[in-house]
């Protein structure tokens, strides 16, 4: 009873922890609602060739417009979906969603445009799914493999189960590539980078916040991108905001950028009118001088 438990319990569940577990408990069955009737949308936001300015990468991000509460951050809804395994219906929606709008974009505008989706620890771990489904829908729709990146966090490389490291492996395998996110961040142990074949790091944004002449960041990022070099991989910065950030990053040999400097996330239709009917333009127009 309340009195056995005595006064702890009150000062235990105080009147903001409660609204939090009420605030949760409500975002679990919206949560459930919004898979239901798709309330998610995908967004882009454009990964920079920093030597070029050309934009040839994008990243998927999930966006969630409830029809009461607005836009809810994948910041605040992707660890409940990954505690309660929603992630699974979402992520293969997410999936499902950058593969068709890989081949609506080619087949649109002639352009590959490499997308990237966030895979959690979480479907790594799930026995339900099977890398070969995404990778038959791949083919189904005739798209080259590089056409879809996968982003995964240093977390995931520590993981002991056999299983997460044969999945990983034959993603790479098939053709597909893999970014390590928000490198920096989580574990300092490198020995993961001698097992794993990784394409890109993405070299966290809370190094780049910061970024100045002759700060220790600035050193960091370098050391970043010289180990990165040196195991074959390439090197892609989060979080550029300033032309400063972005001209050090590019001295420092960053190969690409992505950040509210270039653009923020965008709707495809208003990714497609900013980077790809340009480009299409100028495929016709090239098709027509040279006949
Ligand atoms: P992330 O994968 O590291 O994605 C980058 C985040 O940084 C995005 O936040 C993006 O909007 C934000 N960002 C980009 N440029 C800038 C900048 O210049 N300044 C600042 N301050 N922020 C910038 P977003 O979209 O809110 O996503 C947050 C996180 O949620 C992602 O971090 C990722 O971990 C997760 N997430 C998003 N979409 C998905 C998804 O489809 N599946 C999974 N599993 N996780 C997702
Ligand atoms: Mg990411
Ligand atoms: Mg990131
Ligand atoms: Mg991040």
């Amino acid at each position: 009873s309340a009195k056995t438990h005595g006064r702890n319990r009150f000062n235990y569940f105080t009147p903001a922890m409660q609204s939090d577990a009420q605030k949760r408990m409500l975002l679990v069955q919206e949560l459930k609602n919004a898979v239901l009737q798709e309330q998610f949308e995908l967004y882009y936001q454009p990964i920079v060739e920093l030597g070029s300015d050309s934009v040839i990468k994008a990243e998927a991000l999930i966006r969630w417009d409830h029809p009461t509460m607005g836009f809810i951050s994948p910041a605040e809804f992707i660890p409940i979906a990954e505690e309660t395994g929603m992630i699974i219906d979402i992520g293969n929606w997410v999936f499902n969603e950058a593969v068709a709008q890989s081949a609506k974009w080619k087949a649109l505008f002639n352009v590959d445009i490499q997308i990237s989706i966030n895979k959690s620890p979480v479907q790594f771990r799930d026995e339900t799914t099977d890398v070969q489904d995404w990778l038959s829908t791949m083919s189904q729709l005739q798209l080259n493999a590089k056409s879809i990146c996968i982003e995964i966090t240093e977390g995931l490389l520590l993981e002991k189960e056999q299983n997460v490291e044969a999945k990983l492996l034959a993603y790479r395998e098939a053709g597909l590539e893999v970014s390590l996110d928000d490198f920096g961040t989580g574990y300092s142990s490198l020995s993961y980078l001698r097992k794993f074949n990784i394409d890109y790091l993405k070299i966290d944004k809370s190094f780049v916040n910061n970024l100045t002449p002759d700060s220790n960041d600035l050193s960091l990022c370098e050391a970043m991108i010289v180990m990165a070099h040196k195991l074959g991989m390439k090197v892609i910065a989060e979080g550029i905001e300033t032309e400063q950030q972005r001209n050090l990053l590019e001295f420092a040999g960053c190969d690409y950028g992505q950040g509210y400097l270039f653009s923020h996330a965008l709707c495809s239709e208003d990714f497609e009118q900013k980077y790809l009917q340009q480009r299409a333009d100028l495929i016709m127009i090239n098709q027509f001088t040279a006949s």
